[in-house]
């Protein structure tokens, strides 16, 4: 919905226009790069984010970009760096763009391995321009800060020309996460399978369904893609803003194996997957949060199997040498998938996330 204001100066009254959010998203975007997506060949270029600060008055900041195209087929879009502290998807993807040559494409591949690359080149998950977290800004505004500039690139341009995207992410500097592929739920059956099977193809060692409640909701980026109509496939793997070379491994034999499944790279060497096992997310109920500031003291490892009332960890206080340390319970049996990095922690900060096993799908 449209809604109107006006303002008067000393002649004449001017009414604005306020544009919906959606007409915003439409807004061609001020991003742009010199690649021709549409031409054969190996491409390598930025796409060129507008920014004007004191030193930068008509400048841009680059965001690398790579593009192979060889004749007509199905479009891969890959992603990291949409949080710049996960460095599994960055490595994975720019091992892949000197890899892959135009023989070995059928179709066309985009690589951006550096997607907010101003918080990729601080090290942090948010970006230092705007303090924008990407995947909390879909489907983004031509028209707003630079982050929500990027996420209405990648919403308005790259999803209308892609078949299937992969977004690669970890835990970053708070999380250390298990490797693992996720999906959202999807009402329509034959979609919905399709997409366990391209779970199975990636082949992480575990592959989950979630409704986004703990995280951002219809803000990120796969919320968008989905809305859009385009397959999509998310990973976390591993965490701690560190890198973790299993994660890296499950990075880029799935990529590989799911360009191959598309058809788009019919000659890459793949190994087979190795089995998946598919949880779900059940939502707020399986997260435990910190309810005190304080010194963390975890008391189970990520991937462990827990009961529920089991105990989780302990809150120490920084504000009372003889205070006993706050003890925090499991609410629910699962596996912990996730699980704070650092040790300081404050009221509000996600300390464990479960998931349970989802029956008949492996
Ligand atoms: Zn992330």
């Amino acid at each position: 919905m449209s809604s109107s204001r006006s303002f008067s100066s000393k002649r004449t009254k001017f009414k604005v226009r306020e544009k919906s959010h959606m007409e915003r998203t439409m807004d061609k975007s001020r991003i742009w790069t010199p690649l021709d997506f549409s031409k054969d060949g190996k491409w390598v270029d930025w796409l060129r984010l507008p920014y004007s600060s004191d030193i930068l008055a008509y400048g841009w900041i680059p965001i690398p970009l790579v593009c192979i195209k060889n004749g007509e087929g199905p479009t891969a879009l890959l992603l990291a760096g949409s949080h710049g502290d996960e460095y599994e998807g960055q490595i994975a993807l720019l091992n892949l763009a000197r890899r892959l040559d135009v023989a070995d494409v059928r179709g066309r591949v985009v690589i951006i391995p550096a997607l907010n690359s101003p918080a990729v080149l601080r090290g942090t998950r948010v970006s230092p321009l705007d303090h924008g977290n990407l995947n909390r800004c879909f489907p983004g505004s031509a028209h707003g800060t630079p982050t929500e500039m990027i996420a209405q690139y990648v919403s308005s341009v790259l999803f209308p020309m892609s078949d299937i995207v992969l977004d690669l992410h970890s835990g970053g500097r708070s999380l250390d996460y298990v490797c693992s592929a996720l999906i959202h739920q999807n009402d329509d059956a034959d979609e919905f399978r399709q997409m366990i099977e391209l779970l199975r193809v990636f082949g992480a060692p575990i592959s989950f369904v979630t409704n986004g409640e703990g995280g951002g909701g219809n803000t990120t980026l796969a919320a968008s893609a989905e809305k859009a109509g385009v397959r999509i496939i998310t990973a976390e793997l591993g965490g701690g803003s560190t890198l973790c070379h299993s994660g890296l491994k499950v990075a880029e034999e799935g990529v590989c194996r799911v360009l191959k499944h598309f058809g788009i790279t019919p000659r890459l060497n793949t190994k087979d997957p190795k089995a998946t096992r598919f949880m779900k997310d059940p939502g707020k109920d399986y997260f435990v949060y910190a309810l005190n500031d304080g010194i963390f003291e975890p008391l189970a490892e990520v991937g462990q199997e827990v009961r529920a009332d089991q105990i989780a960890g302990r809150i120490h206080m920084l504000d009372g040498p003889t205070k006993k340390p706050i003890e925090i319970y499991f609410p629910k049996s699962g596996k912990v998938v996730c699980r704070r990095h650092p040790a300081l922690t404050s009221c509000g900060d996600c300390l464990f996330n479960l998931m349970i096993d989802v029956e008949g799908w492996s």
